[in-house]
């Protein structure tokens, strides 16, 4: 029977829908709404497999699934070897410390002595060590909020994406000592060639899936004049594409733009005389 590779995926939560909706894009079909625990692609040989996210780096290990995607946090909190194959950039987050709002706090150094309630001991204990502060961990796997406010933690280290539940419960954020985003992650060897080259297919896709993310298509017109200056501002995959327009001194420009450049760009184009600028995201992109 031919071989098919398997992606552990989370079966419901902050990273779920985003992990399909990257392989949806990948052109590979799959299908049923309603969570199954596994089911297979139909157009592509690969099975998922839908777990909790803290069970996906063992499953891994342990040849369960052959790769899967987590949160950079779970991967470093458990440390277990396997490989980052791509950071896939959504589901960003930070581990912040937070102190009651009346505690004084002038950095890491504060912490010294106190203890700390946290999901992630391993990775505020290595930053702690880094910078040589001694404390206790409390460790507690949800509501580390409430820890203070009953009394069995001085601070907490937690995930935090907008701060709300922190006020509510008086505290207040005062470093982040961390960020993470979604990675897929796989073990270093895959065992056999036939997964390696299904691998090897799907991240070509993935990563074409990415580029494409982050960059957009650019149209606009432009007084031909100033084609030089603007050649060297957008540069383009290999140069723009200019086009003669029926008004006689003006261009078409077609080009692509870096998504996190984008507005210096569109700024610099608008000084130049730019016009009609036509912005349009771009489904695929190989290099
Ligand atoms: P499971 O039931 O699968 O164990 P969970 O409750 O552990 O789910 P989620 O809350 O869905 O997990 O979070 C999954 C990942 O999403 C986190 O490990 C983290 O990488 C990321 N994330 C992004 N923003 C946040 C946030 N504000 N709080 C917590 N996690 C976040
Ligand atoms: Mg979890």
């Amino acid at each position: 029977m031919a071989q098919v590779l398997r992606i552990a995926i989370q079966k419901s939560g902050r990273l779920s829908e985003k992990s399909l909706e990257i392989i949806k894009k990948c052109g590979i079909k799959f299908g049923s709404d309603e969570r199954v625990l596994k089911e297979q692609a139909s157009n592509f040989p690969l099975e998922f497999l839908y777990v909790r996210d803290d069970d996906i780096p063992a499953y891994i290990r342990d040849g369960v699934a052959d790769i899967g995607i987590v949160g950079r946090n779970e991967y470093d909190e458990q440390a277990i070897d396997l490989q980052v194959l791509t950071d896939l950039g959504f589901a960003k987050c930070r581990l912040s410390i937070a102190v009651p709002q009346d505690m004084h706090y002038t950095g890491l150094i504060s912490l010294e002595g106190k203890r700390i309630a946290t999901s992630y001991p391993n990775i505020l204990g290595g930053i702690l060590k880094e910078q040589g502060v001694k404390a206790s961990f409390v460790q507690v796997s949800g509501s580390v909020e409430v820890t203070p406010a009953v009394g069995i933690a001085d601070a907490i280290c937690d995930l935090v994406s907008t701060g709300a539940t922190l006020a509510m419960n008086g505290l207040k954020e005062v470093q982040a000592i961390y960020t993470s985003t979604a990675v897929m992650i796989g073990r270093k060897q895959m065992g056999s060639s036939e997964k390696e080259a299904i691998l090897q297919r799907l991240m070509l896709r993935i990563d074409a899936v990415m580029r494409a993310a982050s960059f957009k298509y650019v149209i606009f017109n432009l007084p031909e004049e100033h084609l030089d200056q603007v050649a060297r501002i957008v540069g383009g995959m290999k140069s723009p594409t200019v086009t003669r327009l029926m008004e006689a001194g003006w261009v078409s420009v077609q080009t692509v733009v870096a998504e996190d450049t984008f507005w210096d760009v569109f700024e610099q184009l608008k000084a130049l005389g730019a016009q009609g600028i036509l912005v349009t995201p771009i489904e695929k992109m190989t290099e």
